[in-house]
């Protein structure tokens, strides 16, 4: 059976996740968040606990995604901040309410003060900051791929990772090399 529409794609980091549900932003755009319902699936998928989204809080949240993407992407390759998804960014950071709660497992859990796509968004908003701003363990890196071109936090102990998604753009390098050099 065709799945009715794209899966969405696992990741360790909320913000870049998220950025990752728009893919091969310079080949063929693969939108993974298609629907209002399908942005509620995601953010519950990722713990975050939201119960109905409006078409204009998808659209808010598309232009907090493009955002992310594009202030990552000067992070990651030195570039200055570009104003406007700045703004935005923070803007998004501002608005909406969540707390972070610390378990007895020793996790962050958000928890959000309603269940809006407002909240949520903010501690996605947060997340993206706390990225940026290089607060966490990890380079911000470009994907190589040249059709991703996804910024991504690289992780690895030698912060030598190529590739924003092994299972797809790495794969897809890796299966082009072969073509070559057996062509
Ligand atoms: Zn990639």
């Amino acid at each position: 059976m065709v799945p009715r529409y794209p899966e969405f794609r696992p990741g360790d980091i909320l913000a870049t996740t998220f950025t990752g549900t728009l893919s091969e932003r310079q080949g063929e755009p693969v939108e993974r968040l298609p629907s209002p319902e399908r942005l509620v699936d995601w953010l519950i998928w990722q713990h975050l606990m939201v119960s109905f989204c409006s078409e204009t809080e998808l659209a808010d949240a598309k232009r907090l995604r493009e955002s992310i993407h594009l202030v990552a992407t000067a992070a990651a390759t030195e570039e200055p901040f570009p104003q406007q998804p700045l703004d935005t960014l923070n803007e998004f950071s501002a608005e909406g309410q969540a707390v972070a709660v610390l378990t007895s497992g020793a996790e962050l859990e958000w928890r959000l003060k309603s269940v809006s796509v407002r909240d949520a968004l903010r501690v996605i908003a947060t997340d993206a900051i706390s990225v940026i701003s290089g607060n966490r363990d990890g380079k911000l890196t470009v994907c190589a791929s040249p059709t991703c071109r996804a910024a991504f936090l690289d992780t690895s102990r030698g912060r030598t990772r190529r590739w924003c998604d092994m299972n797809t753009c790495g794969n897809r390098e890796k299966k082009a090399r072969f073509r070559a050099r057996n062509a």
